[in-house]
């Protein structure tokens, strides 16, 4: 069993939650965001296990930036030294966990990134998805799905995150169903720097609790990250 540093806390405790509701601000999702996650959720679902590469995909991405400002400022790196990304499931909770010590965000990006600026060609794609009339797959290949692919396999999502250019860490949650939530992290800095997202599985979704399933994901979708990944093996 290996625990990267900053992957121990998995979720809130009774306190915590009450904690988050006492401090949270609500924003709506931006029209687009909402449109863009009603076409992922209704047309992936055969294709449901992409949310995997996607988080890899970002936690790479988010590595790589602090990997290149390091370069110009070696301090930025100080506050998390590791480079990696890992990955654990807790089947008592029906979570799994991906936390990365990439770049982190502030609580205005987590506001911006996560639901309130789309990205950019959104709109070109709703539009060319509208005159298609179907669900095309090839499509969403062509544009990215990115973050909200989560909700295929979530109905509950949190992403903690701490950036260097934020005092605190904060936390979003999301239903996915018109709103999300940004608060302050009542565990504190628990990440030293980074994000950790975690999906609440569907009932359906189970699946993704099974060491040697996420791992054959990693095969397949995200054999060329140059970062390390850390599996949980076995059952917690
Ligand atoms: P894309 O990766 O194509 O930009 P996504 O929907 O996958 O689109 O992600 C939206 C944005 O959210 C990213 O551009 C990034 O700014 C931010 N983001 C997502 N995941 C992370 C992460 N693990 N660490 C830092 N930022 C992230
Ligand atoms: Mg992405």
């Amino acid at each position: 069993e290996h625990h990267a540093p900053g992957a121990g806390a998995q979720g809130f405790s009774a306190l915590d939650t009450e904690k988050i509701r006492e401090t949270e601000e609500k924003y709506v999702f931006e029209t687009e965001v909402s449109k863009i996650m009603k076409i992922i959720i209704n047309s992936l679902y055969k294709n449901r296990d992409i949310f995997l590469r996607e988080l890899i995909s970002n936690a790479s991405d988010a590595l790589d930036k602090i990997r290149f400002m390091s370069l110009t400022d070696s301090a930025s790196m100080s506050t998390n030294s590791n480079l990696n990304i890992s990955i654990t499931a807790d089947p008592v909770a029906r979570t799994l966990t991906i936390t990365d010590s990439g770049v982190g965000m502030t609580r205005q990006q987590l506001k911006d990134n996560l639901g309130t600026i789309a990205k950019s060609g959104t709109s070109e794609f709703l539009s060319k998805m509208e005159e298609s009339k179907k669900d095309d797959v090839s499509l969403i290949g062509q544009f990215g799905v990115g973050f909200y692919s989560v909700f295929l396999v979530a109905d509950r999502v949190t992403v903690a995150s701490k950036s260097n250019d934020d005092p605190a860490q904060h936390v979003w949650v999301s239903d996915a169903v018109n709103d999300f939530t940004i608060a302050e992290d009542p565990r504190g800095n628990t990440l030293g720097r980074g994000s950790q997202i975690t999906l609440h599985l569907k009932e359906d979704a189970v699946e993704f609790l099974e060491p040697s399933n996420v791992e054959s994901l990693i095969s397949k979708y995200s054999e060329f990250i140059n970062f390390p990944i850390f599996l949980w093996k076995g059952h917690n």
